[in-house]
Formats: structure tokens, C-alpha cells, sequence
């Protein structure tokens, strides 16, 4: 079991992508802190961890808010003594709107929630990695953290800065042993899409070279594998999982 002994912190894993990803840590051997603004998400993923024979925590913790990002820190090394691992992955939508149009609050709403997010935990992660001496962090992006989306400019700004974050993060960190990598999903079928009507869905489809839409397991893999040792050379760089959409 690769994170036997480890102890992995998961933002947003409540639902989907997040949730794939916790369930998977747990599988692997790690302690999983299961983080969500949503108790009912939350606790369902730990029970889901358990029933499996796997061992987990849930923590509610609003990310947009940095004092509740410093609390998730420091509870998750209280209660298993270490963050080896930090998944910031939780993230929302926002208002569909070309620029001009789009309300003050819905462009500081998503920065707020996708991108001031990761800055806050990741500043208290790092603090307590650079104690422990080591750690490893992925960040949730997007493809669109790569290329524009028309009428999703908050969106697409708030993963664009968590493609530099990150990597500025990794450059600072990699000499304390400490790794930082982002993570860039195409369309996945999670309840993030499910705003979308079935129209815009089967569009979406049409831009994936692969025929379909990703699978939040898919996604889980990627970041399994980019938070276990096999990753020991990888730091500071954006990994699609897309379908490749990216490569048209
Ligand atoms: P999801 O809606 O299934 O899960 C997101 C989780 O984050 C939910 O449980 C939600 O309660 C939680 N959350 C929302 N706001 C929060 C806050 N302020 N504090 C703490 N938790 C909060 O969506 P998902 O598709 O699994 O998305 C996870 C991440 O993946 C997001 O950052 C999203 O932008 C990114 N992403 C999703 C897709 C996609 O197509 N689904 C593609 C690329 C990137």
C-alpha cells in the first residue's frame, strides 16, 4: 500500500472528483481528512471510506475563508499527527456571462472560492510541511486553466492563477523536499455539470478528441499517482487529464 503511514488532507471531497480521490487515498493505505463546506457530502464520503475497511475524518471547513483554511491545517495534524498529502480540490462554477456583463460578485465569488482558496491552504500546508520536512501538494486547475471558455471569465482566470500559484509555490518548496504539482481535467461527469442542459453537454462532448466526458475516477488516478513517491522527480508542472482536448 503506497500511502501506508500517510496522512492526506482532500478539499471539496464531499462530491465528486474529490471524493474519487479520497476514497482512493484510503484504499492506498493513507488517513484521509475528508474537507467540505457541506456536512452531508462530507460524512457520507467517510462512511464510504470506512465501509471499505478504510480509516477517515471529516473536518467542515469553508475554504474561501483563510482562518477556516488555517483551522482544516491544524485539526488534520491534531487528529493524525501529520499532513503528507494535500489535495486542494474544491471548487465551483460561476455565473455564464461575457465580461462586460458579469456581476462584481460573481467574478470575486469564484476567485474567492477557486483561487484565494488555494492560496490559503496551501500557505498553511506549507507551514507544517516545512516542519515535517517534506510533503507533497496537488492543486485543482482545470483545462481551463490552460485555454479560455467564452462567457466563464472568472472561472477561467481563477484556474489560470492556480497554474502559477502552484508553480511558484514548487520552485520555493522543492529544496525542503516538498512537492507541488496542478492538475488539469477536461469536462467531467460530476454534479459541478449538472447546471449544464443536455444540449451544452452533448457540445461538450463534441470537443473532447476522445468522444465522451471524463470520469471523476480518471482524475483520482492522475492525482493518486502525482501524490505517491512514484512522482519523486515531479514537481512544479500542469498535468492534463482531458481526453485531449487540449491537443486540438
Ligand atoms: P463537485 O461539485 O462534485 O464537488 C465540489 C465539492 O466542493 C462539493 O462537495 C462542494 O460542496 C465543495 N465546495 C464548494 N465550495 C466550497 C467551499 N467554499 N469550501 C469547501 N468546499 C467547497 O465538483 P467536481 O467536478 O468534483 O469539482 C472539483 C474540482 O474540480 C473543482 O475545483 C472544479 O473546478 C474542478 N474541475 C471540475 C471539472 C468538471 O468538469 N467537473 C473540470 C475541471 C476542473
Amino acid at each position: 500500500n503506497i500511502f501506508n503511514g500517510k496522512v492526506a488532507v482532500v478539499t471539496g471531497a464531499g462530491s465528486g472528483i474529490g471524493e474519487a480521490a479520497a476514497v482512493l487515498y484510503a484504499r492506498y493505505g493513507a488517513k484521509v481528512i475528508v474537507s467540505d463546506i457541506q456536512e452531508a457530502g462530507g460524512t457520507a464520503t467517510v462512511a464510504a471510506i470506512e465501509a471499505a475497511g478504510g480509516q477517515a475524518h471529516f473536518i467542515q471547513a469553508d475554504v474561501s475563508d483563510a482562518a477556516a483554511c488555517e483551522m482544516l491545517i491544524r485539526k488534520s495534524a491534531e487528529k493524525y499527527g501529520a499532513v503528507d498529502i494535500a489535495f486542494n480540490n474544491a471548487g465551483i462554477g460561476g455565473e455564464i456571462n461575457p465580461v462586460a456583463d458579469m456581476s462584481l460578485e460573481a467574478w470575486h465569488k469564484v476567485i474567492n472560492v477557486n483561487l484565494n482558496s488555494v492560496f490559503y491552504c496551501m500557505k498553511y500546508e506549507l507551514q507544517q510541511m516545512t516542519r515535517q520536512g517534506s510533503g507533497v501538494i496537488v492543486n485543482m486547475s482545470s483545462i481551463l486553466g490552460k485555454v479560455a471558455f467564452a462567457n466563464s471569465a472568472a472561472y477561467v482566470a481563477a484556474k489560470h492563477g492556480v497554474v502559477g500559484l502552484s508553480q511558484n509555490a514548487a520552485v520555493e518548496y522543492a529544496k525542503q523536499g516538498i512537492r507541488v504539482n496542478v492538475v488539469g481535467p477536461a469536462f467531467i461527469n460530476t454534479p459541478l455539470l449538472s447546471a449544464l442542459d443536455e444540449n451544452v453537454k452533448k457540445a461538450l462532448v463534441q470537443m473532447h478528441p476522445a468522444g465522451r466526458l471524463g470520469e471523476a475516477g480518471e482524475v483520482a488516478e492522475l492525482v493518486i499517482w502525482l501524490s505517491s513517491d512514484k512522482a519523486s522527480f515531479v514537481t512544479g508542472n500542469y498535468y492534463a487529464v482531458d481526453g485531449g482536448y487540449l491537443a486540438v
